[in-house]
């Protein structure tokens, strides 16, 4: 969480950062601040959007072609101006902004405390730097020096940027748990969270490791350190993203973007994987170590939020499909818990940014007890990457709107393939099925093309039910994790309270909340267990429940008990969630746009949870 952004070079420094937080927003925006040197050190923060303090600065002093930003998400602290970064240190040297928690910030803060610093912020930010201005002052070192014996000092998870007011050629940026990328110009330099600060200057980065930090000079020089003061090369690599893909290309919100995005990005997510004529399939994770996955005794799935929800539709492909155990957690109790994993376990590690805390922590368990882990993510290079033994990427492309929408599609393709890629190995489907269900894979693009055309009539039913309190999703089979994504999707952006259910479970409980006023969405596009749905549209009837009906094309009988339909074409019921999923975030992103809310920054939430 938090976005970082920083500049050193011939430029102007602040219209690089405030243009580099606009795009790190959707890290987290509770405030936004920067620091800029010139003459002198200019700290200028304000609580709210990047774009309020943009209009905090604009009479001010800007000036400085070093500086450094931040786009909080609070850990410590309300968010109010004080809290918000960069933070000084006591003597208005050092500013620093940081990403992350310092763990043992309050043993810390109360020995700087003792030695006379004022602390103005509720911050573990706050601390660190003056811990590391003590740690200066004390063993009479560099400035490069302090901040590495401080980092050794304390515990937890940061990305930090330092500027010395007394040095304008000098940056030092350090990672551990929290993402941290230079981008190296033409005699200048960027840092950032992520690379969509750097893009439009520089393709070529370096993106820093765990327990590394940089000290980057006006004159070129750019060092690469461990924690352990151990000089290495570092890895330039060439940056793939492009500036389209991370702008809203004429749509209102990010949200609606990445949605209309999906008939490409399933396609792009299948490419060169699968091939339905010939019947096979090849992630080359699963490929590799297809030995240790065929015999795996059980597979664990860990996730967190939405990429927990493809791995319960994980859990129905790969246990359905080939008969192997599934257990889906979420990551951050699984790495509490003492959980029973050993080598024969595979663990599958999923996470849109790859940068998850708590679900790459659940990977080092797993490693530790000496599981394969496969990890899923769609950020490239990210840390769950790095950090797995085997993985596929989802290729969605950036997804900026905080609430997930292609990347759980896409995540949900890459589950399917390796599910059917296991089976096929295990030979527990036949070679026509397989054919069968890549055939459908393969041209799923054109229905979600025709399932996105329904948006007007998707439109007109959100302004029905936009002023609800509850709403109640339902789904059997494939379609239960479905409805769990639905209620998620319309709680995040809409903050209608909603609840997802398995469709029989209903009556154990959600039933009482039904009267004329509560929408039940029903995905009832199952054939397997089409009868059931009917009754449980009966039974949301019967007491007065409004039925929003998710249905295959052609139905008849559910048509004519609810009261809106959205008719969806047919699929194969192993892909159904790949066309149910879509109508239902239509459907919270009209809500949530009807009812004034920030769609792509809902509040409270921030995308890429790098704090446990
Ligand atoms: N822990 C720090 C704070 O609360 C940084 C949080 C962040 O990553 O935005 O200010």
């Amino acid at each position: 969480m938090c976005g970082i952004v920083a500049y050193l070079g011939e430029r102007e420094a602040y219209p690089v950062l405030i243009k580099g937080l606009k795009r790190l927003e959707y890290r987290g925006y509770d405030s936004a601040g920067v620091a800029l040197l010139d003459n002198d050190l200019h700290v200028y923060k304000k609580a709210g959007k990047v774009s309020e303090l943009e209009a905090f600065v604009a009479d001010k002093n800007i000036n400085g072609n070093i500086g450094i930003g931040h786009t909080r998400w609070a850990t410590h602290g309300v968010p109010n101006d004080t809290n918000a970064h960069p933070h000084m240190s006591n003597s208005g040297q050092f500013a620093l902004v940081h990403n992350g928690i310092i763990e043992n910030y309050a043993p810390i803060k109360e020995q700087l405390q003792k030695s006379g610093y004022v602390f103005h912020s509720q911050t573990d930010t706050e601390v660190l730097v003056n811990l590391i201005e003590e740690v200066k002052k004390q063993e009479k070192v560099s400035l490069e020096d302090a901040v590495r014996i401080a980092l050794n000092q304390v515990v937890g998870a940061y990305a930090i940027v330092v500027i010395d007011k007394e040095n304008n050629d000098r940056l030092i940026a350090a990672r551990k748990g929290s993402p941290l990328v230079v981008g190296i110009g033409e005699a200048e330099f960027f840092v950032a969270s992520d690379a969509s600060p750097i893009i439009e200057y520089t393709k070529h980065v370096v993106y820093l490791d765990d327990q590394e930090y940089a000290i980057i000079d006006r004159d070129g020089t750019f060092t690469v350190k461990t924690l352990g003061n151990v000089e290495i090369s570092p890895f330039i690599q060439q940056l793939q993203l492009d500036l389209e893909s991370i702008e809203k290309g004429g749509f209102e919100h990010f949200m609606l973007k990445e949605i209309y995005e999906q008939p490409k990005v399933i396609k792009d997510a299948i490419r060169g994987r699968m091939n339905a004529t010939d019947g096979w399939i090849k992630l080359g994770g699963v490929s590799e170590f297809a030995n240790r996955i065929n015999n795996a005794k059980r597979i664990i799935i860990t996730a967190c939020g939405t990429s927990w929800h493809s791995g319960l539709i994980a859990e129905y492909l790969i246990e359905t499909l080939a008969r192997v155990p599934v257990e889906v957690e979420y990551a951050s109790e699984f790495r509490y818990r003492n959980p029973i994993v050993n080598e024969s376990d595979v663990v599958i590690a999923i996470s849109q940014s790859g940068e998850t805390a708590d679900t790459l922590a659940a990977i080092e368990i797993a490693k530790e007890r000496q599981a394969l882990v496969y990890g899923i993510c769609n950020v490239i290079g990210s840390s769950i990457a790095r950090a797995t033994h085997a993985g596929s990427y989802t290729h969605a492309g950036p997804e900026i709107g905080v609430a997930s929408t292609k990347a759980f599609t896409t995540q949900v393709v890459i589950l399917t393939l390796m599910a059917l890629q296991l089976a096929q190995q295990k030979g527990t489907i036949s070679l026509s099925y397989l054919r069968q269900v890549l055939y459908e894979l393969d041209n799923l693009h054109v229905k979600i093309e025709a399932t996105l055309k329904l948006d007007s009539h998707i439109k007109e039913i959100a302004a029905k039910i936009k002023d609800v309190e509850n709403a109640l999703y339902l789904g059997r089979g494939y379609n239960f994790p479905v409805a769990l994504e639905g209620a998620l999707k319309l709680k995040e952006i809409s903050y209608i309270h909603a609840e997802g259910y398995p469709a029989a479970e209903m009556k154990h409980g959600p039933i009482a909340l039904i009267d004329e006023n509560l929408p039940v969405i029903i995905l009832a596009t199952n054939e397997s267990a089409y009868e059931k749905i009917v009754s449980n549209v009966q039974e949301v009837k019967a007491r007065k429940g409004i039925v929003i009906a998710v249905v295959n094309e052609g139905d008849t009988q559910i048509k004519q008990m609810a009261d809106y339909v959205i008719e969806v074409p047919k699929t194969e019921e192993v892909l159904s969630p790949l066309i149910t999923m879509i109508p239902l975030q239509l459907l919270s992103y009209h809500i949530a746009v009807m009812r004034g809310a920030n769609v792509d920054q809902p509040r409270n939430l921030a995308k890429s949870v790098t704090v446990e």
